[in-house]
């Protein structure tokens, strides 16, 4: 069966033979390869990370995906929003430029490779045959395979609302990297315990492209007016929702604020629960029929993931990952920030 791509100025590869080709001639040619995975249907987000890749790297290659194995059967997977030809538009317009290469005389060719403009160099777009060779079903019972898992770091935080979750992620991400070969690879602060995960994982697997510390967090692109964490998934929130989806972050704030001021672990979450609380009581007096159920909100180690002690304060740790989600109608949000000294992690 052909497939039918969009016209893109970036290259599509949908096999991995003939990225590899690709990857080959980057190779001989010397040239640092940045990788940032997707699920695709982009935004400031994903610009973030590739804009951080491009300023790294001689080459910079996205990958969109929408991975079956990370979904639960009962989770979005068929709905998940894919708008493959808008990301290919968007892409094409992401620029860096280097501010140590000469600029081009003014008749100069964009795409010559003496530019300071840097842009995308390519797009992964495999198929789900492509990445699962022996097929992919989302009850992991019957899976058949290669699978992996980072034991012991799966079930915490995410992983213990998500419980497939990570090994989901942890499969395609080592297949993609597997495949792109990348020199850095780049995962968003928004899904910080993947990105601490994956980090783990590259060192553990002993990989050399990427190597661990090359596995770079980019911080968390939010919306500027309420602070909302920017997700393919706000896609599905309807208006009313849209106007309640920030109490995640405004919660978490607090809960923040509270604990630079010396507040306990049980004191924080408290002051995180009352805001969700408060404006729940808001959207009933506006009259927006918007119902919420916190899911978890909770301060846990940014080494093991375990969840600290209920008496913990800020004396008692370096850094410390206080994490969330909130599901909006039937949109669950996650958000999270980093309490203390966040360079510890956020290499
Ligand atoms: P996704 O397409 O949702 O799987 O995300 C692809 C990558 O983009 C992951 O590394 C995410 O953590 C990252 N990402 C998603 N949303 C944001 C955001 N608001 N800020 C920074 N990175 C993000």
């Amino acid at each position: 069966m052909s497939t039918i791509l969009p016209s893109s100025p970036i290259p599509i590869f949908i096999t991995a033979p003939a990225f590899r080709e690709w990857r080959e001639k980057a190779l001989l040619e010397k040239k640092s390869v940045g990788f940032v995975p997707t699920m695709g249907a982009l935004h400031e987000g994903h610009l973030s990370l590739v804009r951080t890749s491009l300023a790294e790297n001689d080459l910079t290659v996205l990958s969109i995906f929408v991975n079956p194995a990370q979904f639960a059967p009962h989770e979005d997977l068929t709905t998940y929003p894919r708008t493959l030809e808008q990301d290919i538009t968007t892409l094409a317009k992401v620029t860096f430029t280097d501010p140590s290469l000469p600029r081009p005389c003014a008749q100069g060719d964009p795409s010559s490779e003496h530019t300071n403009i840097r842009q995308p160099s390519a797009i992964f777009l495999p198929s789900i045959k492509e990445m699962y060779p022996s097929g992919i079903t989302q009850d992991i019972s019957s899976q058949k395979g290669t699978f992996v898992e980072v034991q012991g770091y799966s079930h915490q935080m995410e992983g213990k609302s998500r419980p497939t979750f990570f090994r989901g992620v942890a499969t395609v991400v080592t297949k993609l990297l597997n495949v792109v070969q990348p020199t850095r690879a780049y995962f968003g602060q928004k899904d910080i315990q993947q990105a601490l995960l994956l980090k783990r994982l590259t060192s553990d697997l002993l990989m050399s492209y990427p190597l661990s510390q090359n596995v770079r967090i980019v911080p968390t692109a939010r919306d500027h007016t309420d602070g909302l964490a920017l997700s393919s998934r706000n896609a599905y929130l309807s208006q009313g929702e849209r106007k309640m989806a920030p109490a995640l972050y405004q919660a978490l704030v607090a809960a923040k604020t509270a604990w630079e001021a010396g507040s306990s672990k049980v004191e924080c979450l408290l002051e995180a629960r009352e805001v969700i609380a408060a404006r729940n009581v808001q959207t009933r007096v506006n009259d927006l029929d918007v119902k919420t159920r916190l899911d978890f909100i909770e301060f846990n180690n940014a080494d093991t993931f375990d969840i600290v002690d209920d008496k913990a304060t800020q004396r008692d740790f370096d850094v410390i990952l206080l994490s969330g989600a909130l599901f909006v109608g039937k949109t669950r949000l996650i958000d999270n920030l980093v309490l203390g000294d966040a360079s510890k992690i956020m290499l």
